[in-house]
């Protein structure tokens, strides 16, 4: 069993799709095991995002996660790293394959709806990031 962190970003709350990404975790087998809205600092969102600093898309990142409120969650379950990264598609939508959130939902791959841990050791430090461990059920 591994947990994985989650964001939904502020294009993806702003269409609604809270209740259609926790359906699709859910029926893949991924537990959602803590869950917080919020709306990201500047700071926040510099400090979640620091490994992508001086790259040319990093201050639009920032800009547009900070654009409006985000839904951050730990999901659980086999393989969940992989397993939600594979529900949410490649970062850029357009190559995506059918029936991911990305393809079927995101615009771009600067507005790509969703986040997702990509390794153990950045998951870990993702969670703890957003929830401290009496946070988590
Ligand atoms: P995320 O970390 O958000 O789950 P990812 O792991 O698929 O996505 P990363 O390479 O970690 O992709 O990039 C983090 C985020 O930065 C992407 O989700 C996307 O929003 C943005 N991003 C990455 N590459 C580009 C790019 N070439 N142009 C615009 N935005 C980008
Ligand atoms: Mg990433």
């Amino acid at each position: 069993i591994q947990r994985t962190l989650s964001i939904i970003k502020p294009d993806g709350v702003v269409k609604d799709l809270i209740g259609t990404i926790y359906s699709r975790f859910e029926t893949a087998g991924l537990k959602i095991v803590a869950a917080k809205m919020l709306q990201l600092t500047t700071e926040q969102a510099e400090g979640f995002y620091a490994e992508h600093k001086g790259k040319p898309f990093y201050d639009g990142l920032i800009a547009f996660m900070t654009a409006g409120p985000v839904m951050v969650q730990v999901l659980e379950g086999e393989n969940a790293i992989a397993a939600n990264r594979e529900i949410m598609g490649t970062t850029n939508p357009d190559e995506a394959a059918r029936g991911t959130i990305r393809a079927d939902f995101a615009t771009a791959t600067n507005r790509n709806i969703c986040h997702g841990s990509d390794a153990p050791e950045t998951a870990s430090r993702e969670i703890a990031f957003f929830f401290t461990d009496s946070e988590i059920c």
